[in-house]
């Protein structure tokens, strides 16, 4: 039986990264369609769980390992890029105090300047715009 399923999945992708995120978004969705107040056969969480859940398998047993990797990579980007948001906002907020934040109109650089100086001119550092604000 082992053997068999050994021979099966030869030359299939198998798991990765963005098909253990897809389990757990299925876990989420029948758990919510579970709790919600309609039965959870008309639930659209439940509908949502199931066609991702087919998804999961779908990439699971693809043959196409090149396409599947892409997506995983782009999954991977993506989460990188929300982590690092989250980070940068983590950061923000923690020296709102101090600090006040300003993207450059001119490269949408942001830009960091310390409170409590009225009205201020503030040169990007990056492409040299000039914009004024209040500190
Ligand atoms: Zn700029």
């Amino acid at each position: 039986m082992r053997e068999k399923l050994q021979k099966f999945m030869i030359g299939r992708y198998g798991a990765d990264e963005l098909g253990r995120a897809l389990n757990i978004t299925v876990l989420i969705c029948f758990v919510i369609s579970l709790f919600s107040a309609l039965l959870p056969p008309l639930s659209v969480f439940y509908w949502i769980g199931i066609l991702l859940f087919i998804v999961q398998i779908y990439r699971m047993f693809s043959r196409n390992t090149a396409r599947r990797y892409q997506e995983n990579q782009k999954f991977r980007d993506l989460r990188y890029r929300a982590s690092r948001k989250r980070s940068g906002f983590r950061t923000r907020w923690a020296q709102r105090s101090i600090y006040r934040f300003y993207k450059c109109p001119g490269c949408r650089q942001r830009v960091r300047v310390p409170r409590g100086h009225g009205k201020i001119c503030i040169t990007c550092p990056k492409c040299k715009t000039e914009f004024v604000k209040k500190s």
